[in-house]
This record gives C-alpha cells, sequence and structure tokens, in this order.
C-alpha cells in the first residue's frame, strides 16, 4: 500500500473502537468530528496529503523494496550520508506546516520505530526476545503507514532513589505469560496523541528493576482493556494556534491487556530492556528526527519576535535587539549541531548511518533551556499587547471600529495587529502555550539527567591531554 491520505488515515481512526476519556464521559462516534481532536486530526491528515503530494514525492518518499509502491520517508531507515538529508528534509517539510509545534506528527513515532527495527543487533540471542517479529512488524507498519503514539514512563508516584524497596502497585507490568501471549495491568504515562493513532508501542521505561517490567511491544489502540484518559482539552475556538495544533496528553491503563507473542519484540529481559536505549539506535534517530523540528520551531519564534518588532517599531531598541538575537544564536547553534551530527554521521557494522549522537545531546539539552527564554523573549518584547486582544466578535460588534482604530500598530491596522498578538500569546501564555514550553522541557526526558548523561558519555581525552602537554607532563 502507497504512503496514505489524509482522508485514508481519518477514516482508519475513526473505524477503531478505541477507548478515550475525556471530561469523566467516554468518547462516542467519530472521534476526527469531536471538538478537543477534529483540529489536530485535520492537521495531522493535511500533513499525510503533503506526504502525497507529486512535486515533493522525492522529499516525503521513497520507493518500497517490498512493493516498488512509494512510502513514507519517515520510516526509512538511512543507509547513507544523503538518506540523513533526506530525512532532515522531509522532518523539516512537515514540520514548516505547523511551525514546529506538532511535536507528534507522525515522522516522530515512525522514525522510532524504524530506530527500533534497526537495532535488532540487541535483541539478537538474547532470552525472550524476537528481533524478526520486531522487523515484520516494523515492514508491516511501514507498508500501510500506521500512525503511533507511544508510552514508556511509569507512574510518577514515587521517583526517590529506594523506590524499589516499594511494592510496586502502579507501573504496567506483565502479570501472566500465556499460551496466546502476555497479560497487562497497570498503567503508564504519557502518551501525547493517544487515542487519535493505529497503535500504541509499549516499551519499558530505562532503569526496569524487574523482569515483569522489562518488555517491547505494540498493540492497536483499540485493543480491549486498553484505555486512554485525557487531560482536559486545550482548544480555545478563539486561539488561532490551539483550533489546530493541540495534541492531547494521555494516561495509559491496561487493565488485563492481551498482548499476543507476534507483537511482543522482548519480555522478562531486564538487561536488554536497557541495552535497547543505551546501545541501539533510538537516541540518535529520534534526536535527529527531534532537532530538525527544533529548527524549524525556533524559526517560527524567530518569526514571530520579528513581526512584533515591525508592528509596534520597536528595532532601535538595543536590548530589543539583543533579545532578538539570543534566538537567532539559538537557532544558528541547532543548525550547526544538527549538520554537524549529520557530518559526524557513521556507518556502522549492520550498514547502517548513524548521526553522531553527542551534537544531538547537546542539542536537544540546550533546547530544553533556551525554549522557556524564547518564550519568555516574546512576552517582553509583546508586553501589554499580548493582553489587548479582543476577539473576532468584539471587532463584529457595534464597538468594532473602535478597537480597529485604537489597537492599530506601527503601518498596520488594529485587526491584524491583534491577530499577531494573539498567535504570541497563544504561542507562550495560553494553556496550549504553557503545555508547548512543559513539552519542549520534558518529552524526551528530564533534562537534569540527559545533562548526566553527556558528561557521562563525553570523551573528554583529547582536553585533559591537551592540559598534560601544555603543562609539559608525560602521562
Ligand atoms: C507534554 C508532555 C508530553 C509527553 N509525552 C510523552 C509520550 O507521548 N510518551 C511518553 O512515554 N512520555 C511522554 N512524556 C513524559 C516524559 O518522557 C517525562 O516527562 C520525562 O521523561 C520526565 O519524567 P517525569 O515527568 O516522570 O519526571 P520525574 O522523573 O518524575 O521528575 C520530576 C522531578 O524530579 C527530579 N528527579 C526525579 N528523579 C530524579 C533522579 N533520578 N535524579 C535527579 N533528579 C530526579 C527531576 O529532575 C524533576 O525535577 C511527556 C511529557 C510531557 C511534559
Amino acid at each position: 500500500m502507497p504512503a496514505i491520505t489524509g482522508e485514508e488515515y481519518k477514516s482508519r481512526i475513526d473505524a477503531l473502537d478505541t477507548e478515550v476519556w475525556l471530561d469523566g464521559k467516554r468518547i462516542d462516534g467519530a472521534i476526527s468530528c469531536h471538538s478537543a481532536f477534529k483540529g489536530v486530526i485535520q492537521t495531522q491528515a493535511e500533513l499525510y496529503d503533503i506526504q502525497n503530494n507529486p512535486d515533493i514525492k522525492d522529499t516525503m518518499t521513497f520507493i518500497s523494496e517490498k512493493t516498488s509502491e512509494r512510502i513514507g520517508a519517515s520510516y526509512l531507515i538511512p543507509k547513507s550520508k544523503a538518506d540523513l538529508e533526506k530525512r532532515r528534509q522531509m522532518v523539516q517539510r512537515w514540520a514548516r506546516h505547523s511551525g514546529g509545534l506538532m511535536g507528534r506528527s507522525p515522522d516522530y513515532m515512525n522514525t522510532v520505530l524504524a530506530s527500533f527495527a534497526a537495532s535488532i543487533d540487541v535483541l539478537k540471542g538474547e532470552v525472550n526476545c524476537f528481533p524478526e517479529r520486531l522487523v515484520r512488524f516494523y515492514e508491516y507498519a511501514r507498508e500501510n503507514d500506521l500512525s503511533f503514539t507511544h508510552t514508556f514512563v511509569n507512574p510518577q508516584s514515587n521517583r526517590s532513589k529506594f523506590a524499589f524497596f516499594e511494592k510496586d502497585v502502579t507501573n504496567a507490568r506483565i502479570i501472566k505469560r500465556m499460551e496466546e501471549g502476555l497479560i497487562v495491568k497497570g498503567a503508564k504515562l504519557l502518551a501525547t496523541q493517544g487515542g487519535i493513532t493505529d497503535e500504541i508501542l509499549v516499551f519499558s521505561a530505562p532503569g526496569a528493576q524487574e523482569n515483569c517490567h522489562a518488555y517491547g511491544f505494540s498493540i492497536p489502540s483499540d485493543t480491549p482493556g486498553l484505555k486512554f484518559i485525557c487531560r482536559e482539552s486545550f482548544v480555545n475556538e478563539d486561539s488561532p494556534l490551539s483550533t489546530r495544533f493541540e495534541e492531547m496528553d494521555t494516561i495509559v491503563i491496561f487493565e488485563d491487556v492481551l498482548v499476543p507473542w507476534e507483537r511482543v519484540f522482548f519480555h522478562d529481559n531486564i538487561k536488554v530492556a536497557n541495552d535497547f536505549y543505551v546501545k541501539g539506535k533510538f537516541v540518535p534517530f529520534t534526536l535527529h528526527q527531534i532537532v530538525a523540528r527544533q529548527v524549524v520551531k525556533t524559526e517560527f519564534l524567530l518569526g514571530v519576535a520579528g513581526r512584533i518588532v515591525e508592528t509596534i517599531n520597536i528595532g532601535e531598541y538595543q536590548h530589543v535587539q539583543s533579545k532578538v538575537t539570543e534566538i537567532v544564536r539559538g537557532l544558528e547553534t541547532m543548525k550547526a549541531l544538527l549538520y554537524y551530527s549529520e557530518a559526524e554521521a557513521e556507518l556502522d557494522e549492520t550498514g547502517v548511518m548513524v548521526p553522531a549522537r553527542q551534537p544531538l545531546y547537546v542539542a536537544i539539552n540546550q533546547f530544553q533551556e533556551q525554549y522557556p527564554r524564547f518564550t519568555e523573549i516574546i512576552q517582553l518584547l509583546g508586553a501589554s499587547g499580548l493582553m489587548s486582544i479582543p476577539k473576532e466578535s468584539d471587532f463584529a460588534s457595534p464597538v468594532g471600529a473602535e478597537i480597529d482604530h485604537y489597537l492599530r500598530g506601527y503601518e498596520c491596522k488594529g485587526k491584524d495587529r491583534v491577530a499577531l498578538f494573539r498567535l504570541a500569546w497563544d504561542l507562550t501564555m495560553s494553556s496550549f502555550g504553557s503545555r508547548q514550553t512543559l513539552y519542549e522541557r520534558f518529552f524526551f526526558g528530564d533534562p537534569v539527567r540527559i545533562s548526566q548523561t553527556i558528561y557521562q558519555l563525553y570523551d573528554e581525552a583529547a582536553s585533559l591531554n591537551l592540559v598534560h602537554e601544555l603543562m609539559n607532563i608525560k602521562s
């Protein structure tokens, strides 16, 4: 089957009987028509249509070796630096459609699954591991252009170093091994886009301590016993971004869920569960997708800051220039790290071209700190303008002409100025905007622990030797 269209995605999601709970009620009927989901599902459908645009088919798709059909490039396992570049261009083309605001456009999870399939060497020859099932499933997903959510992280009930002394009563765990498959019970969080994808990929979080928590599998979103519990919706009909890009986050509950063996990639193996993250290709490939998107998002933030400067004519002030330059520095650094990761990519022993990890780790860890600062800069430049944002209905009312007059900007009408400031508010201050900030801080992991990982992995030998050389010490 070739890369799907937007309509195919929508009808497939609507046909599922997924158990999604919002505001204390189970969602009934076509989820693509529900007010909390219709915007993001429509945007996602547009992404699938972009994938089918004949003018950019060479960027967005590649030819399947199995069927000779054109399939999504987000499933491509790169074998050369040209493949990595193609992947970057594909990610950025999709990211431009949302200004980088959709962290879970389908390329994110498709990249994760491709990276898992490219890491089967970690599973080979290990107990309770089924690399051939993982490859079969990857090919099935790739050829059918399946969409995914995922959940890896355990509930936040106790994060102390000694939590393993306590009896675990929350984390999803294997409670039975049956002839038909595994039975899983418990919870996981979060699953962004939970309930609006074909499948959910479930892997144990790094650091599993018991066999029952060491697993990796994928199941259809409407598997019996699987429940997605939504946070409140941040869709606000008067906000330009949330109506199109609000990706719901869900808690996932497994109520004695049967995972058929064909979908179990490994189970009851703590060593493999941890090696899969550390030695597999999940980190470099997923970070390559993430940083490519974050570059586009930074371009978007820079554009919003620049438009505010123009609209109220504040470009002559030195501190305004410095603040905009801070975003420029962030953008150029992210781009440099992304290209550096490609330039330093290496073909590994399995024939896969792996981007360099360190520049990508540095990029994400830096962005976790910079993104909140960029949003702060937009607030500092926008000031009260971010609160003078009457709605469309105000402009259409008897006081509309006065509002249009009094809220005008430098060489622009009140209505246009308000549209820009409403967008800046939605980006940085609304519930949608605040969630964007939390997302960039945490979605790939705790910034503190990512920084520790950089410290632990960084090879300082050249720097240490330089000190010895300059001090003329023989080591
Ligand atoms: C908007 C959003 C969307 C997300 N979407 C998904 C998704 O789709 N799928 C998914 O699997 N996950 C998702 N996540 C979860 C994300 O991976 C986690 O937030 C992240 O890994 C951090 O874990 P935590 O939230 O449990 O924080 P915790 O680990 O509980 O950390 C809380 C605080 O305690 C500190 N802390 C805890 N333990 C330690 C320690 N060992 N050492 C030092 N400090 C510590 C942290 O620094 C932090 O300050 C999402 C998160 C957000 C915010």
